[in-house]
């Protein structure tokens, strides 16, 4: 069947997004009766109403959890009952991939056609990933020798709490809540005030495949009413976050101020895109490059510092433009459109800022400007800077738009110092045809994940997560576990 426009303006007219929190197996308004405005970015209409949660609905929400953790209702439940019910979980995603990616897209202006036919299917194979290997995880014995058995086991933490940024809704919450869950831990989710609509129908498919009630919670509302009560709470055992370097750090102090509850942080990213002369497919390389425009460059490890080896320096942006330009913004309704709006106005308002600095410090070749869609000035053009250097602020800071850096350099040393003179590392890329340089450079990138003649690789089978100020601790993979189990010996003598 062909999704034209039209018909997903009809589907998107049908519906009426649910906008209470989720406590105890039952969407319930916030204990003080507040809701927010939930506003679509590519139209400016409001299409419903948020809970807006504060410290009261969120202790309710961790009380339940805790309770319901210890009663040992789910995180008895062995290994493969947990599976069975997950994988429930990914076939009901499956039957809702029309309507998740809708909301996903009225909620942060994503282009629909991009979530459901790459994002959710993406989804719905992580979840089922997660689910077949959580009973074919063993346990440990040490080798302690005769007489001393020492068995090493997972064991579940308790309450874990989620909280999540609005560039990736669902995938962000599942990335956390499936592993946790699967682990037998509680799990309470906070999504971004800008795009809490995907979390809040989860929370029904949960209840639907068989969670029991108050194992999964969603509290919705603002980052200060909501984030810093569940980072601050003396019954969360696990804080997993994914968002800001800044907001990551006032974690790691809530954690300190309470009860030294676990942090994981996946954090911002200003990652670099090296390609030398010697790569066999520029073609490709400047395709691949493009694809920081991807999700309207709202993407945590885009590629966003492009580094072009002078000799071939503008042959290759001529290209990079080029293939920007299909990046052109659209409705996020019309099945062509590969760039939507951005996620609201105070964000496009702040993505236009660094690019008013970077007409001022670099050179301009194509786009940085805004673009009018259905009334709505959230679009903004694929933006590429030039005549880049390391210093200048579009080179240093996240900013989490349509924007892409080219800076020049000389020699391979050259190319590796500008690549990690950054606060961050989540990911770094390469594009060379000579084997020993590929092996070479991404042995000197400092980056959770390098990646060579390709950008931006992301699996269920592949750790996922950042060095230095980009986080720590990883998704994705079995690795993903770890971050919700502590280890646990019992020490026998015999
Ligand atoms: P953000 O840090 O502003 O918000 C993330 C979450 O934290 C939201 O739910 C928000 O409500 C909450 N929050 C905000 N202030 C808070 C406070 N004072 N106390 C507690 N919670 C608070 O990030 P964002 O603008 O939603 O998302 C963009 C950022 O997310 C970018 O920096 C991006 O790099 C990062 N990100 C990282 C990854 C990754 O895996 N490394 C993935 C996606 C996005």
């Amino acid at each position: 069947m062909i999704r034209t426009r039209e018909y997903w303006q009809v589907k998107s007219a049908g519906l009426s997004p649910e906008g209470r929190a989720f406590i105890d197996g039952e969407y319930v308004d916030s204990v003080s009766g507040r809701t927010f405005d939930c506003v679509n970015p590519a139209t400016g209409k409001v299409i419903a109403k948020i809970a807006d949660c504060d410290q009261a609905d969120v202790n309710l929400a961790v009380q339940v959890a805790k309770e319901r953790f210890e009663s040992g209702v789910w995180a008895k439940r062995s290994p493969t009952e947990r599976k069975n019910v997950l994988l429930k979980l990914a076939s009901l995603l499956k039957d809702n991939m029309e309507e998740l990616s809708l909301l996903e897209s009225m909620d942060m202006g994503k282009p629909v056609e991009v979530s459901y036919s790459y994002e959710m299917p993406e989804l719905v194979a992580y979840v089922q990933w997660i689910a077949e290997a959580v009973d074919k995880l063993y346990d440990e014995v040490a080798p302690t020798g005769q007489g001393d058995l020492a068995l090493i086991r997972r064991e579940a933490l308790g309450v874990v709490a989620c909280v999540v940024p609005w560039n990736f809704p669902l995938d962000m919450a599942i990335w956390k809540c499936v592993p946790a869950l699967a682990m037998g831990n509680s799990v309470v989710l906070k999504p971004a005030e800008q795009s809490p609509l995907t979390a809040i129908k989860l929370a029904a498919l949960m209840k639907e495949a068989g969670i029991p009630d108050g194992i999964f919670n969603v509290v919705t509302g603002y980052g200060e009413a909501v984030g810093a009560p569940l980072g601050l709470h003396m019954d969360v055992a696990c804080l997993a976050f994914t968002g800001s370097t800044e907001v990551g750090k006032y974690f790691l102090r809530y954690s300190a101020e309470s009860n030294m509850k676990l942090v994981w942080l996946e954090c911002g990213g200003k990652s670099p895109n090296i390609v030398f002369a010697d790569t066999e497919n520029l073609d490709l390389a400047a395709e691949l490059a493009a694809r920081v425009f991807y999700n309207q460059g709202e993407v945590c490890s885009s590629p966003t510092r492009l580094l072009v080896e002078e000799s071939i320096h503008d042959e290759f942006v001529s290209k990079v433009v080029k293939y920007a330009e299909a990046y052109e913004p659209a409705d996020p309704l019309a099945p062509e459109a590969l760039m939507g709006s951005m996620v609201e106005t105070l964000h496009t308002q702040r993505v236009m800022k660094f690019v008013e600095q970077g007409k001022k410090e670099a050179t301009l070749t194509y786009g940085g400007e805004l673009v009018c869609i259905n009334d709505s000035e959230n679009f903004i053009r694929p933006t590429i800077f030039t005549n880049v250097t390391n210093e200048m602020q579009v080179a240093r800071e996240e900013i989490f738009g349509p924007v892409l850096s080219i800076l020049k350099f000389k020699s391979e040393e050259e190319a590796v110092a500008i690549a990690n003179d950054s606060i961050y590392g989540l990911m770094a890329s390469v594009f060379t045809s000579n084997l020993s340089r590929a092996h070479r450079v991404a042995e000197a990138l400092k980056a959770g994940t390098v990646t060579v003649n390709t950008v931006d690789m992301i699996s269920p089978l592949v750790p996922f997560g950042g060095v230095k100020q980009s986080g720590n601790g990883r998704d994705n993979s079995l690795h993903a576990f770890e971050k919700y189990s502590a280890l646990k010996t019992t020490w026998i003598k015999y």
